[in-house]
């Protein structure tokens, strides 16, 4: 399979380009159609010369996901089910942004998009790993996932979206949807490193995604070695632990992680980062009922982000079909948070969002599978 031309940077397409006696110029036009008017085929590219549209079609490939299931809820969540080129599925889900989420207006999109297809980690309450690890996603398929959910917003505005063959491929970027990426959606995003921070870096450039490093988050459930990787990194992410458990014996019940990190390395791991960019790391904690939700884990909670001087984001727990795993009330989960602010603790609480659109991690690609399964090829919609 030829390389992707949406897993390779400016630097690399010049390198190319200067081999076949192309220019800069041919770099940028190509570029702009890639990431400006996220054009889906090599012929939409018009200004490009026919004999380099035939050179770039033979030496990469130009894909593009295919979207399988879109599922909206009341709040407008959306999720979308896209299948790979060999017949994979993975998840992305766009969120409405909660001004005290991620610190941004609400007019704001946040993209939650996945590194691998399935999940090698086996977090107990998480439907991505019920059936194990399949491959890691290449740079490509992780850069698509925004392309792709911008296209299909597109289509749904009236104005501002013309993807037309005839315009000239300038920067003028089309109307963005996604103002923000969270990279918590199926796969451990540390477990696939290098693509995971090529993609970031396409995504950032200002020739490509265009979107701030510091409107992109990677959530860990707790890889202490790569978090420190992540630290030397030169561009400023954002970093969320899914921590899930204040203590290691609530971390190792629901989290297998755990035995490997501990809470003692992973918080020194933390702590490093912490030195190296000085920015606030978020703990991102599902609140599960009768597994992490008495009012005495907000204290080991509360130390611990004040050690971090991280924030805290509660997640009531998402039911996942064949899981027995609970969400608590709506009185538990206000208690909750209400301990946390009286311990001097930043915390936030997501009220309900995509509840009605399998929206744990990984659900609707499971359930996906298993009806391809059941009905030989076939799920319905
Ligand atoms: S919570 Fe994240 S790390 Fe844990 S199994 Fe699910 S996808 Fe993997």
């Amino acid at each position: 399979m030829p390389t992707d031309i949406k897993s390779l940077t400016r630097e690399e397409i010049e390198v190319q380009f200067k081999s076949w006696n192309e220019s800069d110029f041919r770099v940028t036009q190509l570029l702009g159609w890639l990431y400006a008017h996220r054009v889906t085929s090599w012929d939409a590219m018009t200004n490009l010369p026919k004999s380099l549209r035939e050179k770039l079609r033979d030496h990469s490939s130009l894909q593009i996901l295919e979207l399988a299931r879109k599922q909206g809820s009341g709040d407008t969540t959306q999720k979308f089910l896209w299948k790979l080129a060999d017949g994979q599925f993975i998840e992305s889900v766009l969120i409405p942004a909660n001004p005290a989420l991620y610190g941004d207006a609400s007019d704001r999109h946040t993209l939650c998009i996945s590194t691998q297809v399935g999940c090698a980690y086996g977090c107990k309450f998480c439907a991505s790993g019920l059936e194990g690890w399949k491959r890691n996603l290449g740079v490509h398929e992780i850069v698509e996932q925004v392309l792709a959910v911008e296209r299909e917003s597109c289509k749904l505005k009236v104005e501002g979206c013309k993807l037309s063959t005839n315009q000239p491929a300038t920067f003028n970027r089309q109307p963005a949807t996604v103002n923000n990426i969270v990279v918590m959606g199926m796969g451990e995003p540390l477990a696939n490193y290098e693509n995971l921070i090529k993609a970031l870096k396409i995504l950032n450039a200002p020739w490509g995604g265009g979107i701030g490093a510091r409107k992109i988050t990677i959530s860990t459930s707790g890889l202490a070695p790569q978090i420190r990787r992540l630290a030397l990194e030169p561009l400023q992410f954002r970093l969320a632990i899914s921590l899930h458990g204040a203590t290691d014996e609530v971390r190792n019940r629901i989290m297998p992680v755990n035995r490997k990190y501990p809470l003692k390395e992973l918080v020194k791991a933390c702590e490093e980062y912490q030195h190296e960019k000085g920015r606030m790391i978020t703990l991102e904690y599902i609140l599960i009922a009768g597994v992490n939700d008495s009012l005495e884990q907000t204290r080991p909670l509360a130390s611990l982000a004040r050690r971090l001087h991280a924030k805290v984001n509660l997640i009531p727990y998402n039911q996942v079909e064949g899981l027995a795993w609970e969400r608590p009330g709506e009185e538990v989960c206000e208690n909750f948070l209400a301990a946390l602010e009286d311990q001097n603790v930043i915390a936030t609480l997501r009220r309900e969002k995509g509840g009605d659109i399998d929206a744990a991690c990984g659900q609707l690609r499971l359930k996906t599978e298993r009806e391809l399964r059941r009905d030989g090829g076939k799920y319905s919609d």
